[in-house]
């Protein structure tokens, strides 16, 4: 049987269809992060961001934008996104480079970095997010919106279950 597209190219060389079909849609990327510098001042200590530098270190929350349908973790505005949410983090395959920012078990990452897909990925599973779900990789169930908290209080909202990565 031929190799699937997943493994016999790299991301560059996929189509757009197959680098949009990579995407798991765990909208982990739709959670807001926040960097700790040993030497940012008190003032701008885990400030919310959308860059990271060496030496930093980043912390999820379990604050998700406000645009995300967090029951099917699909962005409600797609063809907006960019427009109506500045730092929506858009990885394409001219910034690969930034796939370090995704979370671990981001299909792009784990690609990038030779790791496959997990058995739980749509693709492996007939399109379908079920089995994402069930092994707890999205972010359904898990998180609030920014529009509904305090972000002075995001302390509160820093979580690991980001990181996990199952498979
Ligand atoms: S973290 Fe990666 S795989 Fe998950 S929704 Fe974002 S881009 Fe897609
Ligand atoms: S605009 Fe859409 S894709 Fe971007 S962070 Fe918000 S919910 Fe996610």
């Amino acid at each position: 049987m031929a190799q699937p597209f997943w493994e016999s190219k790299t991301l560059s060389e996929m189509t757009r269809q197959e680098w949009e079909s990579i995407c798991d849609g765990c909208a982990k990327c739709c959670l807001h992060k926040f960097i700790d510098d040993e030497d940012t001042s008190e003032a701008t200590e885990m400030q919310p961001t959308d860059y990271i530098e060496s030496g930093e270190q980043m912390h999820y929350s379990n604050i998700v934008c406000y645009l995300l349908n967090d029951k099917k973790c699909e962005c409600t505005r797609y063809q907006e996104r960019t427009v109506l949410v500045p730092d929506c983090v858009q990885l394409t395959q001219e910034n690969l480079d930034d796939v370090f920012f995704m979370p671990p078990s981001c299909s792009y990452r784990r690609l990038h970095e030779g790791r496959g897909l997990p058995s739980w990925h749509p693709l492996l599973n007939k399109g379908k997010k079920s089995a994402m779900h069930k092994a707890g990789m999205s972010v359904r169930g898990k998180v609030v919106k920014d529009n509904e908290v305090d972000m002075e209080y995001f302390d509160e909202h820093i979580v690991t279950w980001p990181l996990n990565d199952v498979d």
